[in-house]
C-alpha cells in the first residue's frame, strides 16, 4: 500500500506503535498484511476528505491508471482534475450531495488514464460521519472498462437487430415455447393493425385480434396450435384475410445453443401478386370462353346462313327451269324464293345490330306514337301466318301513346312474336297482351311451348346465349334476337323479363314508360 499522507490519520493509515518490541513488531506485520491485502484488490481502494483530497490509495490506482499514487495524494484536486471532462461536473456534483446527507453512493464514470486511455469506473462509496457531519469519504473504484464496452457493443447489436427488423418489409414475430410474445417489429403491428396495441408478452389477445382478421379463423387457430405442439416442426401457410388481403406465413423453431426456445414468424403481404395472378387467370378463362362463344357462333352463323341458301337455290333453279321451257311460273314459288331471302337479310339485319349494340352504337329515331297500334299492326302480319298457332290479342280501351322508334320497337314484338311460334313447335295458343298502370304500358307475349330451364332463364338477354333445349325444338337462331330487343327496351327506358317454366311455355314481358293516353274506339281486333 503507497505511504499515507500527512494530515489527520484514517482508520486505513498506521498509527505510531506503542507497544513493546514484539508488539510493534507483530503490529507492523499486522499493517504489511493489512495493506498487501488492500494492495492485492482488484480494484482502487481509497479514501478522501470531504473535498475529495485523498489520505489513502492502494497501488491497484497506478497499476490502472498510470499515475504515481503520490500524485494521488499531493494534487488538492487529483480526482476531479483526472475526471473525463464530460463526466467531471456531474460526477464531483453527484458525489458531493451524496456526502453532504452521508449516504452511500455508487456511479460510473469515465477516467483519463496517464497514457490517454479512458478507463471506465464504478466507484462504490461509503460515508463516515462525525456529528452529522461527513467526515471521510472511503470507497472502492472497480475497472468496468471490458464490460461497458461489452455492454456498449450488445447496445449496438440490439440497435443494429432492430433498425434492421423494422426495415424490412415482412412481418416479424417471435414467441417462446408456450405462444407468449418475445419480439415483434413494426411491420407485424402495421399487417394486423395492432399499432396501438403492447403486443409482447400477450399472446391470447394478439391471436384472438389475428384470428378475428382470417378467414378460417378456427383452422388457423388450429394449425397455430398444432405447431406449438410440435416446435422442432418448419411451416408455410397461405393466409386469406376477410379483407381480401392474402399473406404468406413462414415459421421456423428458434435456437439457442441448440435448444428450440421458441418459433419465429414472418408474415409476408402477397396481395398484389395473389391478386394480379388471380385476375389473369380470370381473363385468361375469359379469353378461352370468348373464343369458344366465337367458334360456335360462327358454326351456328354459318350454318343458320347456309340453310336458306339451298332451298332458295331450289327455287331459283326450278324458277329458270320454268322459263326456259316455257311453263307458267307461279307467284307462290317466287314468294317462297322471297321467304327465304327475307330470312338470310333477317339474319344479316341481326347480325349487324348486334354489333351496333355492342359497340354502343343503336340509334334510336324517338316520336310518340300509339303502342296499341304498333301491337295490333305487328300481331296481324302473323295472324296470317300462324299456321296450327291459335294468336289471340288483347289491348286497352284507349290509346297509349309513347315515346318511341317505330321500326325498332316493331322489331321487338316480331322477334317475341316469332319466337313464341318457334318455340311452341307443337302449336297452341300465342297470347298478345298490351296492359298498363302506374305510368308504364306492358307488351307481354305467352306462349305454352317449351319453356326455358330456370337457371338458364338469367342470361337469356346475353350475346349469343341459347338456352339448352333450343336445338332439340328443331329451329335455328343464332341467340342474338333478345340480346337486341333489351338493347332497344332499356334505350327506350323500359324493361324487358321472362316468366317460364320448362315444357309448359313462355311469357315474354315488355314495359315501356307512357306518354299519355287517349280515348281508343278500337281496342280489339
Ligand atoms: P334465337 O335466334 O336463338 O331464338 P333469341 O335471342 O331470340 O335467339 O333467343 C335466345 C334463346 O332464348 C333461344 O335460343 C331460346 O333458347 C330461348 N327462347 C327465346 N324465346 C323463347 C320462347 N318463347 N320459348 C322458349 N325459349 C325461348
Amino acid at each position: 500500500m503507497a505511504a499515507p499522507q500527512p494530515g489527520p490519520a484514517g482508520p486505513l493509515s498506521p498509527g505510531p506503535p506503542s507497544r513493546p518490541d514484539d508488539t510493534a513488531r507483530e503490529l507492523s506485520r499486522a499493517q504489511r498484511e493489512h495493506a498487501e491485502l488492500i494492495d492485492s484488490v482488484d480494484g482502487i481502494v481509497w479514501e478522501a476528505d470531504p473535498s475529495f483530497r485523498f489520505t489513502c490509495v492502494s497501488k491497484q490506482a497506478e497499476r490502472l491508471l498510470g499515475y504515481p499514487v503520490e500524485r494521488w495524494y499531493q494534487e488538492p484536486d487529483f480526482w476531479v482534475t483526472h475526471v473525463h471532462p464530460d463526466d467531471r461536473v456531474w460526477a464531483a456534483n453527484y458525489c458531493r450531495e451524496a456526502a453532504e446527507q452521508c449516504l452511500p453512493h455508487e456511479f460510473e464514470y469515465r477516467m483519463l488514464a496517464a497514457d490517454g486511455r479512458i478507463v471506465w469506473l464504478r466507484d462504490i462509496v461509503t460515508v463516515v460521519a462525525e456529528d452529522g457531519r461527513p467526515h471521510r469519504l472511503r470507497g472502492i473504484m472497480v475497472d468496468i472498462t471490458g464490460q461497458r464496452r461489452a455492454q456498449e457493443h450488445l447496445e449496438h447489436t440490439v440497435s443494429l437487430l432492430e433498425a434492421t427488423l423494422d426495415s424490412t418489409a415482412d412481418g416479424l414475430l417471435v414467441v417462446n415455447l408456450s405462444g407468449n410474445i418475445l419480439a415483434c417489429n413494426r411491420r407485424f403491428q402495421q399487417i394486423w393493425g395492432l399499432e396501438d396495441m403492447q403486443p409482447v408478452g400477450r399472446d391470447a389477445p394478439v391471436l384472438r385480434h389475428v384470428s378475428e382478421k382470417v378467414k378460417d379463423p378456427e383452422g388457423f387457430v388450429a394449425r397455430v396450435r398444432a405447431l406449438y405442439a410440435t416446435p422442432e416442426e418448419e411451416s408455410f401457410d397461405i393466409l386469406e384475410l376477410r379483407d381480401g388481403r392474402v399473406l404468406e406465413l413462414y415459421s421456423m423453431p428458434q435456437r439457442q445453443r441448440g435448444l428450440i426456445t421458441g418459433r419465429v414468424w414472418s408474415f409476408r403481404d402477397v396481395s398484389a401478386r395473389v391478386h394480379a395472378e388471380r385476375e389473369r387467370e380470370r381473363l385468361l378463362r375469359e379469353a378461352h370462353e370468348a373464343i369458344q362463344v366465337r367458334d360456335d357462333f360462327l358454326s351456328i352463323a354459318s350454318h343458320e346462313l347456309k340453310t336458306p341458301l339451298t332451298p332458295l337455290r331450289l327455287h331459283l333453279q326450278m324458277l329458270k327451269h320454268a322459263l326456259e321451257s316455257h311453263q307458267p311460273v307461279t307467284p307462290g314459288r317466287v314468294d317462297k324464293a322471297l321467304g327465304q331471302v327475307r330470312r338470310l337479310s333477317a339474319l344479316v339485319n341481326d347480325l349487324l345490330d348486334a354489333s351496333c349494340v355492342g359497340a354502343g352504337r343503336m340509334e334510336l329515331q324517338r316520336t310518340p306514337m300509339s303502342l296499341p297500334e304498333l301491337a295490333r299492326e305487328v300481331f296481324s302480319d302473323f295472324r296470317a301466318a300462324s299456321g296450327n298457332h291459335a294468336l289471340t290479342y288483347e289491348g286497352p280501351d284507349e290509346d297509349v301513346l309513347v315515346s318511341g322508334d317505330r321500326g325498332r320497337l316493331a322489331q321487338v314484338l316480331t322477334n317475341l312474336l316469332e319466337n313464341a311460334l318457334k318455340y311452341s313447335p307443337l302449336g297452341g295458343p300465342v297470347r298478345v297482351t298490351l296492359t298498363h298502370s302506374g305510368g308504364d304500358a306492358v307488351v307481354s307475349v305467352v306462349d305454352s311451348g317449351i319453356g326455358i330451364p330456370k337457371e338458364e332463364q338469367a342470361h337469356l338477354f346475353a350475346r349469343f346465349f341459347r338456352a339448352r333445349n333450343a336445338p332439340v325444338s328443331g329451329f335455328g337462331g343464332l341467340g342474338l334476337g333478345l340480346y337486341i330487343c333489351r338493347d332497344i327496351i332499356e334505350r327506350h327506358g323500359g324493361h324487358i323479363w321472362v316468366e317460364s317454366e320448362l315444357g309448359r311455355g313462355s311469357a315474354f314481358h315488355v314495359s315501356l314508360p307512357i306518354l299519355s293516353t287517349r280515348p281508343l274506339h278500337e281496342a280489339h281486333v
